[in-house]
């Protein structure tokens, strides 16, 4: 075993150099070593078990306005759509019976709305009071953060984007800040939620080291889930003509925040599966221990399109799990 891999495995971490060597080598025997400890260590963690959560994605309306995002406020040409309380509820009853027992309800970030949510929030919570709800709705005032908490929320993710203020300043307008992105997290955590934290891999401007503030920030935090994905451009942004983020580095960033925290919940992501055709295997053999399919009502899912080409599948929920969990077990797995 590479003597890297084995301090990373051992010790759960190891010097900006020999991240670095990490992230960057083009030595194929060191990534699949790096992968092969970092299945090894979720398997140990996990079993070959594969959780699924629910993904609603609740609504595309946004306040904020951030370079990389197709449902950015700027964005005219996206038709805007909210799911009512119904419809919301109607999406948790098709996966509940489908045997899901994780409701992630996530959208554009809208504080008025976010609000409003609440009693929804809290009839999921009487009407499944053993599922876990997990809202990602963004920077919130913080007595909203609580209400939510109170109406029966139990996770949250905020992905802080980009560990270094001057990264977070070129992808985002002056009026977002990554301290108050920061302070969010903290707050989430102080109130009880379970929290998840992640970044966009090979998004403009990114440089190696912006990785490593963003690895060592999540070591510093140490949050219960890690949400990241590569970047993938979309053409009605501000940075729609940059190229998308690697797959392979977001691959070996599973196996590293793996190797480092080995409880955390990894998902294999959405914009991993639509960069590569075998994204979603690739990932959970790189560490990954969460896939998320998609409940969202077909009649809006084309809409929330944060990039281009995003795998909104054509089939129903019930079909694309049925597909979703075929792929799972083909590389011996299961849910
Ligand atoms: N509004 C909430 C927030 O700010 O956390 C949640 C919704 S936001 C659209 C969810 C995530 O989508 C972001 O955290 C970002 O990492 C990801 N995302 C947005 N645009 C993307 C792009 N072009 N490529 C890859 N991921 C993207």
């Amino acid at each position: 075993m590479s003597h890297l891999v084995e301090e990373l495995r051992e010790r759960k971490t190891l010097d900006d150099q020999g991240l670095k060597a990490l992230l960057e080598s083009d030595d194929q025997s060191l990534e699949e070593d790096l992968f092969r400890n970092a299945r090894e260590v979720a398997v140990a963690q996990f079993g070959r078990e594969i959780w699924l959560r629910a993904l609603i994605e609740w609504s595309n309306v946004c306040r904020n306005d951030c370079y990389y995002c197709g449902i950015r406020r700027s964005n005219q040409t996206l038709p805007r759509y909210s799911l009512t309380p119904n419809e919301i509820l109607s999406s948790c009853d098709q996966a509940w019976k489908l045997g899901l027992r994780t409701f992630v309800l996530q959208g554009g970030e809208n504080p008025a709305a976010a609000e409003a949510l609440a009693p929804t929030v809290a009839e999921m919570r009487a009407s499944w009071p053993e599922a876990a709800i997990t809202l990602s709705l963004g920077e919130l005032p913080f007595e909203t953060y609580a209400l939510l908490r109170r109406s029966g929320a139990n996770r949250y993710l905020l992905r802080h984007e980009t560990a270094s203020p001057a990264h977070y300043s070129r992808l985002h307008p002056a009026s977002m800040q990554l301290e108050h992105r920061l302070a969010c997290l903290q707050e989430l955590q102080r109130l009880g939620y379970r929290t998840g934290m992640g970044m966009m891999v090979g998004s403009p401007f990114q440089t190696t080291g912006d990785l490593i503030a963003d690895i060592r920030l999540i070591e510093q935090v140490q949050p219960g889930m890690i949400g990241l994905g590569p970047f993938i451009p979309h053409p009605d942004t501000p940075l729609g003509s940059y190229p998308a983020g690697s797959a392979t580095l977001t691959l070996r960033l599973y196996a590293i925040l793996r190797l480092m925290l080995p409880q955390a919940w990894i998902p294999s992501t959405t914009a991993l599966s639509t960069l590569h055709p075998d994204g979603r295997k690739a990932g959970i053999l790189a560490g990954a221990n969460v896939v998320m399919p998609n409940f969202t009502p077909a009649s809006h899912r084309g809409d929330y399109a944060l990039y281009a080409g995003k795998s909104a599948p054509a089939v129903e929920a019930e079909e694309n799990l049925k597909l979703l969990i075929q792929e799972i077990e083909s590389i011996g797995y299961h849910v």
